[in-house]
């Protein structure tokens, strides 16, 4: 795994499309594997330094922009690792383009609906982002596509999770030792990518869908797909 605190390698990871300036950090690094997030998460959290997770920096908000600590790198953890055409599913790494995505699964006559405009944009981001587009007026927005994610918690362990394969997150005030916890406010049925997604039944696999990578570093995304429409 290459590590790096020469400035100008750590550079273009201060930036997105936001245009968001004064991001810092002391060091980037790029994991190539599941192993490898889980060696830096752990040792960060040991330390207690703030971590940064990058998608491929398209984003308009700024949220990839470190103020400190570590970014960590999610390039060199792309590649199309399964495409089901019984089943309909595909599996890519988190750092896939969706325009990789999509071609590889075009080619066998299928469509991963959601298009949030921007092809450069990584599955694992677009999954922590809950990207949306023109085509969700249609198809919605990546929420309805994702199946099973791969995500790797600050403590270094990690989460391999199936939609509807796990008991329901549940709402409760907080109680000594109660676990889990989860937020108390309800999301509004509109379009709306603040704040963790919460239902009354919320799918775990729901929570890690658009929290920007606060909860823990998406490896490996995993989606529903439909015929290509002619
Ligand atoms: C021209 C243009 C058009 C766009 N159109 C749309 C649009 O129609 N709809 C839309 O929703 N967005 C749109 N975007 C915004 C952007 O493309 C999306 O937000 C996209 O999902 C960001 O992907 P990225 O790989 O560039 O991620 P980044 O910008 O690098 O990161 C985005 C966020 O995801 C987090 N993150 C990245 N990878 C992971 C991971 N593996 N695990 C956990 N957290 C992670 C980052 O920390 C950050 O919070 C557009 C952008 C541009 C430039």
């Amino acid at each position: 795994m290459i590590r790096s605190s020469d400035p100008d390698i750590i550079r273009p990871y201060l930036e997105d499309a936001s245009n968001l300036a004064g991001g810092f950090a002391n060091e980037v690094v790029f994991p190539e594997n599941e192993k490898d997030v889980s060696q830096i998460l752990a040792e960060a959290s040991a330390k207690k330094i703030p971590v940064t997770v990058a998608g491929n920096g398209t984003g308009l908000t700024g949220a990839r922009i470190p103020f400190g600590g570590i970014v960590l790198s999610t390039e060199k953890l792309g590649g199309i690792q399964e495409v089901d055409m019984t089943k309909r599913y595909a599996v890519a790494g988190a750092g896939t383009t969706l325009r990789q995505l999509q071609e590889s699964v075009n080619e066998k006559g299928f469509l991963y609906p959601p298009d949030p405009t921007e092809q450069n944009a990584f599955i694992g981001a677009s999954v922590s982002t809950n990207a949306s587009g023109a085509r969700s007026f249609k198809y919605g927005a990546t929420r309805r596509w994702i199946r099973r994610l791969k995500v790797v918690l600050s403590d270094g362990s990690v989460l391999d999770i199936q939609r509807g394969q796990r008991p329901f997150l549940r709402f409760e005030k907080e109680k000594k030792g109660a676990v889990p916890l989860v937020p108390t406010y309800r999301t509004p049925p509109i379009k709306n990518a603040a704040g963790y997604y919460v239902d009354d039944r919320l799918d775990p696999v729901d929570l890690f869908i658009g929290a920007e990578g606060t909860l823990g570093v998406v490896t490996v995304v995993e989606v529903d797909l439909i015929p290509k429409p002619e």
